[in-house]
């Protein structure tokens, strides 16, 4: 079983993921940390998250390590990630590591789910279930401001706010994958529901499929 979970910046992807993972016994990859640990290795050699060879140049040589790096988390990174993840050698470096996750996920693992932001169009357009989550977009910076204060102990709502509507736009009018739903997933708004509703959402989706 393949699941793919697009949607924008903090719309509840990766808890929805994470929980459905547990739910049907599938192998969770979170692939915007690949595309955040190409951004921060970038800035960590001292180039410019907007130089698309020095980028395309990490993505190909990028090893599980990379993912463990230091910073991935921060709003830094984030910007790095959508503007390294526009370059299309990037996603093409990217891509194979991606589809081989969910097509042979780690032993003892059902499936996979993945979420990202072209799982459904791009990664995997065979899955078995798409769900495109989202939620208004100072819903989303309000929760992102949330989780930057319980881990870091300080954010901007109002700085948190633009940072995400830039991201969005990138990751949005991008030419290569952009953000947008399949033609055949299922939506999901999580403006007004608790993580426990999502999952409840999401599982009546998936239940009802073949009916
Ligand atoms: O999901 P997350 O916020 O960690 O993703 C960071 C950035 O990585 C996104 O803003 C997006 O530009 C990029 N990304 C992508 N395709 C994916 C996952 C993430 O372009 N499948």
């Amino acid at each position: 079983m393949i699941i793919a979970i697009d949607g924008p910046a903090a719309a509840g992807k990766g808890t929805l993921a994470r929980r459905l993972a547990e739910h049907f016994n599938l192998a969770y990859l979170d692939t915007g940390l690949i595309y955040r640990a190409v951004g921060r290795k970038v800035l960590d050699d001292g180039a410019d998250a907007n130089d698309a060879v020095a980028a395309e140049v990490v993505a190909r040589a990028l090893v599980p390590a990379d993912l463990e790096r230091d910073g991935l988390r921060t709003d830094e990174t984030a910007q790095a990630a959508s503007k390294v993840s526009a370059v299309p050698g990037v996603r093409a470096a990217l891509l194979d590591f991606q589809r081989d996750f969910a097509q042979a996920p780690p032993a003892g693992f059902q499936g996979a789910v993945l979420d990202g932001r072209d799982i459904g169009t791009v990664v995997c357009p065979d899955a078995d279930v798409k769900i495109f989550i989202s939620a208004d977009v100072e819903v989303r910076a309000k929760r992102r401001v949330k989780e930057l204060q319980d881990r870091v102990g300080e954010a901007i709502y109002a700085r948190v706010l633009e940072d995400m509507m830039e991201r969005d736009a990138r990751d949005s009018d991008r030419a290569v994958s952009p953000l947008e739903p399949a033609a055949d997933a299922h939506t999901l708004d999580t403006s007004n529901l608790d993580a426990d509703q999502v999952l409840a959402t999401a599982l009546e989706i998936i239940g009802s499929r073949d009916e």
